[in-house]
């Protein structure tokens, strides 16, 4: 597939494609040197609930996949991460959009953990839980280049949000996760 010309709506209309979505940045604001701790600090970035939809009507699974030291350094207990993913499932779901797994990584980034990104451990975990998923007819976006370092290491495409400069080969860029939604459209 080359990189540059890679037609997405085309491989996607197959039907039996996976979206995998980094959270923070991505889907919300990410807080720079923090964490979102609580619901109150969770902000949808501009136009992300409108895109639900139309990834609903392209993408059999979607799942968000994200990194959250913030347990691990004990900045927020795991209930608390639930507790605000319980609340963004339920706004997501409303758009309608059904996400079919949140995966998250509590480990600090020093344990090296199998689970946390660019490690492929969340990938395998959701095609261990829902075993039609084809890692290669997967998508992967996010906005840090250890979520597209996961992608390949998971063996998916991948999607980079924003401009910073990157070191991999992604199969495509888009401004935000809205433009790539309305790109499909
Ligand atoms: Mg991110």
């Amino acid at each position: 597939m080359s990189l540059a010309n890679w037609d997405i709506k085309k491989d996607i209309a197959q039907g039996d494609w996976a979206l995998f979505l980094d959270r923070d940045g991505v889907i919300n604001r990410r807080i720079v040197a923090d964490y979102v701790k609580r619901w109150e600090d969770f902000e949808f970035l501009p136009g992300v609930l409108e895109s639900f939809p139309v990834f609903a009507k392209y993408f059999k699974h979607i799942f968000i996949i994200t990194n959250q030291q913030g347990v691990g350094k004990g900045m927020m207990t795991a209930m608390d991460l639930e507790k605000i993913h319980r609340q963004m499932k339920q706004e997501i779901e409303n758009t309608p959009c059904k996400i079919n797994g949140i995966y998250f990584c509590p480990s600090l980034a020093a344990e090296n953990s199998p689970r946390r990104k660019p490690n492929p451990g969340m990938a395998l975990e959701a095609k261990s839980d829902f075993p039609n998923v084809d890692l290669a007819k997967s998508i992967m976006v996010g906005d840090s280049p250890s979520d597209i370092e996961f992608g390949i290491n998971a063996g998916m495409q991948t999607i980079f949000i924003g401009d910073r400069k990157l070191l991999f080969p992604t199969n495509a860029r888009f401004s935000s996760l809205s433009e790539f939604a309305k790109s499909l459209k």
